[in-house]
């Protein structure tokens, strides 16, 4: 069994960002800037925004932070975010979400222009990833792909079975598979043989949000089993996996925490340098 090391990898992303960044320095004279803005104090949404900020210090990456505070109007958010899009130092923006409830999400995510979508949630990137074209897609699942790259897991032909289908993993996660030649089952809260359907799987990706759903007899011997989930349980954070068993019988599998995670934020930092890099084209 091979662990797949989310963590050693996104430090080669950023290593590899590092050096981009500065070629892009080099070769434009301006500094690639991502904007972070933070509405209100969850605290889950702060430990976020400073990891964001932080890879954006190690790779070369000016950030543009924007705390506002809870009471924050709709039209305020707007005002700022279109600030952003006309600013020229601002290559990529980020809302981090949730948003607090009286701000409407759909409407904020809208006002980021696809140039300037470095999560991949505009509608026209999503568009451009169901045509099986190029366009910034969303963190997690790109960072998915960027491990099964790495560790050269072979996917032409292959079954995938995505369990979990939200806007943000399952869904582009089921699209970036498809495009790369997988046959592809997506599994979600209704399907009624999710046992039969992951014991099919060559690649299993599962973003649930359910400690421990995927147990041992649902996974084929020599599957490939990445493990999206990331859930705060009394014995700490454990993913949708149950570890321990499924690792005997994977060919490779990605723990929690130190799999997946880690990637998400590389592929923020990656996704800004390319909006970067077309914009300056
Ligand atoms: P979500 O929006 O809650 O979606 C969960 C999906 O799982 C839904 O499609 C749901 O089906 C499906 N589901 C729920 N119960 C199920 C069951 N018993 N059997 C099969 N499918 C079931 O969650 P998400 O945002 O995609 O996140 C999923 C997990 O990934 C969470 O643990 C989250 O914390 C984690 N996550 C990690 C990262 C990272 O950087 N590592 C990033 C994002 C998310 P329906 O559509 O039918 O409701």
């Amino acid at each position: 069994m091979t662990l797949i090391d989310g963590k050693a990898t996104a430090r080669a992303v950023r290593a590899e960002l590092k050096t981009e960044t500065e070629r892009f320095e080099r070769e434009t004279g301006k500094k690639v800037g991502l904007a972070v803005v933070l509405v209100g104090n969850d605290p889950a949404s702060q430990i976020y925004v400073k990891n964001k900020i932080k890879g954006c210090e190690e790779t070369g990456i000016r950030s543009f932070a924007h705390y506002l505070p809870e009471d924050t109007t709709q039209e305020e958010l707007l005002a700022l975010i279109e600030g952003l899009v006309a600013d020229e130092n601002v290559h990529g923006i980020l809302v981090q979400l949730p948003l607090p409830r009286h701000l409407d999400e759909g409407e904020v995510l809208k006002a980021i222009p696809p140039e300037k979508d470095v999560d991949g949630f505009h509608a026209e990137n999503i568009g451009l990833l169901a045509l099986g074209e190029n366009g910034t897609v969303a963190c997690t699942p790109l960072g998915v792909m960027e491990l099964l790259k790495r560790y050269r897991v072979e996917l032409s032909g292959k079954h995938a079975v995505v369990v979990g289908r939200s806007r943000i993993v399952g869904r582009p996660m089921a699209l970036l598979l498809l495009n790369a030649d997988a046959t592809v089952t997506v599994c979600h809260s209704r399907t009624s043989d999710l046992k039969e359907q992951c014991l099919r799987a060559d690649v299993l990706v599962a973003a649930v949000g359910k400690p421990r759903l995927i147990t041992e007899d649902m996974v084929k011997k020599g599957a490939v089993v990445i493990d999206v989930g990331m859930n705060r349980t009394s014995q700490g954070l454990c993913g949708d996996v149950d570890f321990e068993n499924v690792a005997k019988k994977a060919a490779y599998i990605t723990p929690v925490p130190g799999g997946v995670g880690p990637m998400t934020i590389a592929m923020l930092l990656k996704n800004t340098v390319a909006c970067a890099r077309r914009k300056c084209k």
